[in-house]
C-alpha cells in the first residue's frame, strides 16, 4: 500500500502518518526530515531554502527521495509525508509508482499559525511537542530520547507565512491530480486517525 499524506504546516500529518506506519507496517517518508538529514555539499543549499520557508529545487527532492523509496526498508509501502508539494512533483511521482490512498488533513490558517508558534522539536530524533498542548515531562527533553527540544529554524512567523502561502498556492494545485479525501486535522489526535483508518478500511 502506497499513501499520499499532505496538509498544512502543523497539521499532524507527521504525527499520523508515523502511527500509520506503525500500524500497517509501512515506511514513513517525510520529504521534510529527508531533507533536514541531508550532510555533504548539498547541505548548505538545502538548508538555505528551507529556513526561509521555500520549496527546495524539485530535482533534488525527487532525487533524495526516490532513493529513500527505493530502500528495502519500504518494500511493504510507503507513506509520503509532505510530498508532492506542487504539479510538477505530483506529474514525476505518477510516473514511477502507482499511489492508492490519498489523505489531505484540513486546518486553518489561524490554527496553523497557534500551533507551530509553540511546536518544540527534538533536535535528535525529530518527535514533536507543544507549550500548551503536548508538553513533555520535563521542560526541554525529549520524553522518547531524551533529546534537546529546540524551536525549528523555519518555525518563526516570517518563514511560516511562507510556507502556508505555498501550501495554498502549490501545493493545493495537486488535489484534482489524485482523488483525495480530506479528514477534519482541528479534531483530537486519536479521532484523526480512527478517521484515517476508516478511509484505508
Ligand atoms: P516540513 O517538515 O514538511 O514542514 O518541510 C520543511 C521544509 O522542507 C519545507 O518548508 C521546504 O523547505 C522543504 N520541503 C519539504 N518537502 C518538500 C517538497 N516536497 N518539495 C520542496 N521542498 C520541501
Amino acid at each position: 500500500m502506497n499513501l499520499i499524506l499532505i496538509g498544512p504546516q502543523g497539521s499532524g500529518k507527521g504525527t499520523q502518518a508515523g502511527r500509520l506506519a506503525k500500524r500497517f507496517g509501512l515506511c514513513h517518508l517525510s520529504s521534510g526530515d529527508i531533507l533536514r538529514s541531508v550532510e555533504g555539499e548539498l547541505k548548505e543549499e538545502v538548508n538555505e531554502f528551507m529556513k526561509r520557508g521555500e520549496l527546495v529545487p524539485n530535482e533534488l527532492v525527487f532525487k533524495v527521495l526516490k532513493k529513500s523509496m527505493e530502500s528495502s526498508k519500504c518494500k511493504k509501502g510507503f507513506i509520503l509525508d509532505g510530498f508532492p508539494r506542487n504539479k510538477a512533483q505530483a506529474e514525476e511521482l505518477k510516473k514511477i509508482v502507482n499511489i492508492d490512498k490519498c489523505i489531505e488533513i484540513v486546518i486553518s490558517d489561524v490554527e496553523a499559525m497557534k500551533r507551530i508558534s509553540g511546536r518544540r522539536t527534538c533536535a535528535k530524533c525529530g518527535a514533536v511537542y507543544n507549550v500548551d498542548s503536548l508538553r513533555p515531562k520535563v521542560e526541554g527533553v525529549c520524553d522518547l530520547c531524551g533529546g534537546r527540544l529546540v524551536i525549528r529554524d523555519d518555525d518563526n512567523e516570517s518563514a511560516l507565512k511562507r510556507r502556508l502561502q505555498l501550501y495554498h498556492r502549490e501545493t493545493e494545485k495537486i488535489l484534482p491530480m489524485f482523488n483525495f479525501v480530506k479528514i477534519d486535522g482541528e479534531q483530537d489526535a486519536s479521532e484523526v486517525f480512527r478517521n484515517i483508518l476508516k478511509v484505508l478500511e
